[in-house]
């Protein structure tokens, strides 16, 4: 059976007793171990067309998987059919129109280093092997965020195989409706099989990787300056175990320092200047801001790199903490990556109006990731159990959260992914073209409300 449908589709189908099964079903991830039926790698929309119908016609799970990233592990699931997209990687760039039609299979990484050869570029997020195609979905927040907005926010129209296999052309005139809840509602409501986004010119900027001591008060200056910053200037900072590099004394590695990337997406000389009370906030410990291509601000990654963590993603409305506790809580366990991320929001993503698209959590200030590798089970829920209680510390009372940073056992929370009325809109349009719930192996709008709790509620 998997046998003619092999035949029957122009991409290669990966089963169990192909060599290259084991590293096909791997994801970024490690911690999981599953094994599909068949990893399709499908060659267009047709051959998605065909999977869907083969894989409804067996009754089979369906999992879809881009770059493989997904923080739950949906991507890849046991005894399912994988649409996977390795082998879609075009990318059709417009640069007089200053468009791109990109295939899912394309990382982020990839998109931008051939958007640099015209000076153009796209914001996806702080990783340059992140999928284009699941980061697109769940909205998209990097070093761009607060120029150009959320990815999605520079997405102009899809094409989307639906549940029902057929393939759709939409836009803001063509299944409106359809374009609005792929914009944030992820793998919900169909399997996207090419993008087409808006660009924006940028040759040089002013940016990189700077480390500072991991005091309250570079913490708390560096949010504010970031917060006071022109749009331009996007930030992210990572209070972290300072890693063996090059340049970093041998007594600070292991200790926490502030780490610090930032893109100021315009003139370098200007960047130089907003980002100087940066520099001023405490003496660097290695400073590799500069001028530079956008496309630098990803850094090179070792493939092999598959490592385990527990994870929480939270929102702030200020960073007006007790910051000494915060550091406490951060050296109160000895996992060689421990780290809560601060990203400040607002600019063009938090203009975007919240029912413009599904992505509805655009007025919180500030978005916080705590995380911790771990080896064993028991460090696992050891570390699971701090992120907990360190979610609790930071807790203020606000339950958005970003559907593209939950975990699997985060099932409650995706309802406080689509605040207001943005989550019945969705179930809405997942009853119209999904109505059986086809596409399920995601964080799941089902049409019967899920019960939330935020984690700094839930009992240990
Ligand atoms: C190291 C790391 C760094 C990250 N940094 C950021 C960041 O800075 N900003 C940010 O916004 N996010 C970030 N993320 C989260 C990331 O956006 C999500 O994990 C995203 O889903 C990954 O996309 P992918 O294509 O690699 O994932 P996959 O695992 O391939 O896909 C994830 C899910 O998305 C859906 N999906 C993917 N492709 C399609 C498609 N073509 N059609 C339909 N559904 C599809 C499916 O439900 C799939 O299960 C990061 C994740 C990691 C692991």
């Amino acid at each position: 059976m998997l046998q003619d449908f092999a035949r029957a589709i122009k991409g290669r189908v990966i089963l169990p007793n192909n060599q290259d099964y084991d590293t096909a079903r791997k994801l970024f991830y490690g911690g999981f171990d599953r094994k599909p039926k068949a990893i399709v790698r499908v060659k267009d929309a047709s051959d998605v067309q065909k999977t869907i119908a083969f894989t409804k016609e067996n009754n089979y799970e369906l999992a879809v998987r881009s770059g493989g990233h997904s923080v739950a592990g949906y991507s890849v699931i046991d005894d399912s059919i994988v649409i996977d997209f390795t082998d879609m990687r075009q990318l059709e760039i417009d640069t007089e129109l200053k468009t791109a039609w990109a295939e899912p299979g394309l990382t982020s990484g990839e998109v931008t280093n051939e958007l640099d050869k015209h000076n153009l570029v796209l914001g996806f997020g702080d990783t340059g092997s992140v999928g284009s195609g699941g980061i697109t979905l769940g909205g998209g927040v990097g070093y761009l965020v607060r120029k150009f907005g959320l990815t999605i926010d520079n997405l102009l129209a899809a094409e989307i195989v639906t549940a029902d296999g057929k393939i759709l052309r939409i836009d803001k005139d063509n299944h409106p409706d359809l374009f609005w809840a792929i914009r944030g509602g992820g793998g919900n409501f169909g399997v996207v099989t090419k993008f087409k986004y808006q660009l924006h010119d940028l040759a040089e900027c002013y940016g990189g990787m700077m480390f500072l001591p991991a005091t309250a008060e570079v913490i708390a200056g560096f949010v504010d300056i970031a917060q006071k910053a022109p749009d331009e200037l996007s930030t992210i900072i990572n209070i972290m175990p300072t890693p063996p590099m090059p340049g970093i004394d041998k007594d600070q590695i292991g200790k926490l320092s502030v780490i610090a990337l930032m893109v100021y997406a315009g003139d370098p000389k200007e960047g130089e200047r907003v980002i100087a009370p940066v520099r001023a906030l405490a003496k660097p410990i290695v400073d590799m801001v500069k001028p530079m291509r956008y496309k630098e601000i990803y850094f090179p990654e070792d493939e092999s790199y598959h490592p385990k963590a527990v994870g929480l993603n939270l929102h702030l409305n200020t960073i007006d903490f007790n910051l000494a506790k915060i550091i406490a809580h951060l050296n109160s366990i000895d996992a060689p990556m421990r780290a809560l991320q601060l990203r400040v929001l607002g600019g063009a993503m938090s203009r975007v109006p919240i029912d413009e698209t599904a992505y509805a959590n655009r007025k919180a200030p500030i978005m916080a990731n705590i995380a911790a590798f771990y080896g064993t089970e028991d460090e696992r829920k050891a570390r699971q159990q701090w992120a907990e209680s360190f979610a609790k510390l930071l807790d203020q009372g606000n339950p958005a959260v970003y559907v593209n940073f939950l975990g699997l056992n985060e099932k409650d929370r995706i309802r406080d992914a689509y605040p207001g009325k943005t989550w019945e809109r969705l179930v809405e349009v997942k009853k119209r073209y999904d109505p059986a719930n086809f596409f399920h192996n995601n964080a799941n709008i089902s049409p019967t409300p899920v019960r939330q709790i935020h984690p700094a509620q839930r009992s240990k």
